[in-house]
């Protein structure tokens, strides 16, 4: 057989990108990188962040750098037969890794992309969970119908079961300890995959360790507890899935000769980590009988040692988001003396019959962070005794990631913005082009570009279900699925306003239809055509979350009839990433809803910023940092006081009148500055002014320097400078 060149060529490209260890084979980086990594991560010195994670959210089909290099040099699945295997799984999938629920776990995925784009020396720690979180199906009778997610880690790309260096036909498999409240142990048994992040040069990675007690060795009802994201059909189950990822942490660094001085809790949920630490402590002190040995004082003083290694994150003021469990069901489930270190250091002030993990994770750090300055000020109210260490840094998200392939070639197109992939401050320069007559015409094209593509995928759907509902029993979530076809499409000429994330109480989805006659009239009076695109789920026990989905479906039908045909709204099943990203970018503007100040920040409106797109929200999280006053979007909603009241997730509390009725004060003059040619020039200013303002600052670069410093984490001295550049662009903590 002849090989052309071509052929030769893209056989050592691909050689290129192949690289392998003790622990396994793997595809999308060289040998070089491979080996640069671990021994980053290996190295006595400590000086990497091992970052831990409930979930971590980052399917490959929004951002897949691999895939983009194989189809950029026309590498196809024959190429050479050792990766054609790995090749087909980047070029064809499966894509998606349905092991995360929401905002959380996005910033994860976010935060470690930034991390290899940056070159900090990390690795992050997460469950495998073999059942994904939840498939959402929605039936406009039934509401949101749970379904099993199925998903084959093996078929996945850039996810591999990792080797035992000692017994290369074996996986490398960790141990963790269960007891009863006789100190009898059982032991649970997790694999270890490792997913890839990899960067756009694919000159770097971060690796994620994916632990799979899903295996037959572990008892069944530690695999029980492992299969779903956020398992809460008894809170038994719940604390064991806590503690499958927090007292996995130390075995899996251990298993990978992981030196990490720095772990990273990504909220609270890994905690647990802090009681292996001051064993590993109180160890080295009294050999193997430190449980009969140490003192109440011993302990404090290993507490105080392990402190030094934890940096803590709390995401949250919502009081359901922190853990605090039933001292009872503790001790089925863990040694005496561990329940002897969380009398000491997991009080919870209100209840003394739970532990609290919220106040462990305060407590024990050496450092602790809130996700805005917003949060900041809550948080310090919530947690008094450590106020003074609480320190703000406000989240971003990964700019390669979720900025749209219509405005990356816009952006692409002007030299202002040069180097933008690797350097989002330039967008800076924005501001520059606000009078560029060609700029203002690329952008309104690569903008219908975004809308037309998000309409289609509507008007696709909406007959899909219509004509599922004769082969299943759904019913079809979209009352206009029924309509004809002139009626039922949606066109992207037309005012498109999003909303989607999860559907909780505090976030009040529902806050708009809050007086329907209102909404119907400033629509109906000036006769401006609306489509609301909603998505996003509720926790499958979250029953209130649910009955706001119902509550948006019944709207549908009254919204679409008293606005005599000109509002329509549309509920997209199923909102994951993809969807997330065809939202934000196709809308034309994203709506925010939540009650201040519960949102401790949300992310998905700085998506719809790094696309251009302006915010609608109440003034809380971000937006408090985010809403400058007539250039980036609109606020709305009563700027309360933080106190008791405002942290209440009770109905009457959630101020639904007065934020609504703020809502219908600027609602027409949002919809007059999209459709009145006098004022469009206005809307486009907007825009531009979320890529010179927002951009800059709420990506995920800039947040990984504001980490690195918070760390100590010392980089090359090209990357040092490149952090600081990104600091100088903003500082979570005022100037
Ligand atoms: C960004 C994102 C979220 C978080 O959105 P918030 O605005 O923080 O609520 C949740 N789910 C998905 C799929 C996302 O992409």
């Amino acid at each position: 057989m002849e090989i052309s060149h071509q052929e030769i060529d893209s056989n050592k490209l691909v050689a290129n990108i192949a690289s392998g260890n003790k622990f396994g084979t793997f595809f999308g980086v060289s040998q070089k990188t491979l080996d640069k990594v671990w021994k980053n991560l290996t190295d006595p010195d400590g000086n990497s962040i091992t970052y831990i994670s409930m979930e971590i959210g980052a399917d490959l089909d929004v951002h897949n750098p691999v895939k983009t290099f194989l189809i950029k040099n026309k590498i196809s699945t024959n190429t050479k037969a050792t990766l054609k295997y790995q090749i087909k799984k980047f070029l064809n999938g499966p894509e998606k890794i349905p092991n995360y629920g929401g905002g959380l776990g996005i910033l994860a995925g976010d935060t470690l992309k930034s991390f290899a784009d940056c070159k900090i020396p990390a690795v992050g720690i997460s469950l495998l969970y073999r059942k994904g979180y939840f498939s959402q199906l929605v039936d406009s009778m039934a509401g949101q119908v749970a379904w099993a997610t199925n998903w084959r880690p093996e078929e996945t790309a850039s996810l591999y079961l990792l080797k035992d260096p000692k017994n290369p036909d074996l996986p490398l498999q960790i141990e963790v300890p269960f007891y009863d409240r006789g100190d009898k142990k059982t032991t649970a048994y997790a694999n270890l995959w490792l997913k890839m992040e990899i960067n756009n040069d694919l000159d770097f990675f971060v690796p994620e360790i994916l632990l799979d007690y899903g295996i037959s060795s572990s008892p069944d009802w530690i695999r029980d507890a492992a299969q779903h994201l956020y398992e809460s059909r008894s809170e038994r189950a719940k604390v064991i899935q806590r503690r499958l990822l927090g007292a996995g942490i130390v075995p899996a660094m251990q298993a990978l000769k992981i030196t990490s001085q720095t772990i990273h809790l990504n909220e609270q949920h890994g905690v647990v980590v802090v009681l292996h630490l001051i064993a590993e402590f109180l160890k080295e002190q009294h050999g193997d009988d430190y449980p009969m040995l140490a003192s109440d004082q011993d302990i404090m003083a290993a507490a105080k040692a392990a402190a030094k290694k934890v940096i803590f994150t709390i995401h949250t003021p919502v009081k359901a988001g922190h853990d605090r469990f039933d001292k009872n069901l503790y001790a089925d489930l863990s040694h005496s003396f561990c329940r002897r270190i969380l009398e000491l250091l997991a009080i919870d002030e209100e209840t003394a019959h739970c532990y609290n993990f919220t106040s462990l994770a305060m407590k024990i750090n050496r450092a602790a962070n809130s996700v805005s300055r917003l949060h900041q000020t809550v948080t310090r109210k919530q947690f008094p005794k450590n106020a003074k260490k609480i320190k703000a840094i406000t989240n971003g998200v990964h700019h390669l990631t979720w900025i749209s392939e219509a405005k990356a070639e816009l952006y692409d197109s002007f030299s202002e913005f040069k180097n933008w992939r690797h350097n989002p401050s330039v967008f800076a320069k924005a501001s520059k082009l606000l009078g560029n007559h060609k700029f203002r015409t690329y952008l309104e094209q690569a903008w219908h570009t975004d809308t037309t593509i998000l309409v289609n995928y509507i008007n696709t759907m909406l007959i899909q279900h219509r004509n599922q509902m004769q082969e299943t029993w759904i019913d079809p979530p979209n009352f206009i699925s029924h309509l004809d076809e002139k009626e039922r499409n949606l066109s992207a000429d037309i005012f498109t306003i999003g909303f989607a994330r999860r559907f909780s109480t505090y976030k009040r989805a529902d806050l708009i239809f809050e007086d329907m006659d209102k909404l119907c009239d400033i629509i109906v009076n000036n006769n401006f055509p609306v489509n609301f695109v909603f998505a996003g789920k509720a926790h499958p026990s979250d029953e209130p979350g649910k009955s706001l989905i119902k509550l948006v479906l019944d709207t549908q039908q009254e919204l679409y009839e008293k606005s005599q045909g000109l509002a329509k709204l549309v509920f997209i099943p199923g909102y994951d990433m993809a969807i997330a990203k065809t939202m934000i970018a196709g809308v034309h503007a994203w709506l925010n809803s939540p009650k201040r100040p519960l949102e401790a920040s949300g992310t998905s409106g700085m998506k719809a910023a790094l696309n251009a797109i302006p915010n609608i929200s109440t003034m809380d999280g971000w937006w408090v940092e985010g809403y400058h006053k007539g250039k980036t979007g609109w606020k709305f909603g009563i700027e309360t006081q933080i106190d008791e009241v405002s942290l209440s997730e009770d109905y009457a509390s959630l101020s639904y009148k007065e934020d609504s009725a703020s809502f219908y004060r600027i609602f027409p003059k949002i919809l007059t500055a999209f459709y009145d040619e006098d004022k469009r020039a206005e809307y486009i200013d907007k825009c531009i002014m979320n890529i010179a303002l927002n951009c800059p600052i709420f990506n995920t670069h800039r947040m990984a320097a504001e980490y690195i410093d918070l760390y100590g984490i010392t980089l090359s001295a090209s990357m040092n400078r490149k952090m600081a550049k990104f600091r100088e662009m903003y500082n979570s903590n005022g100037a």
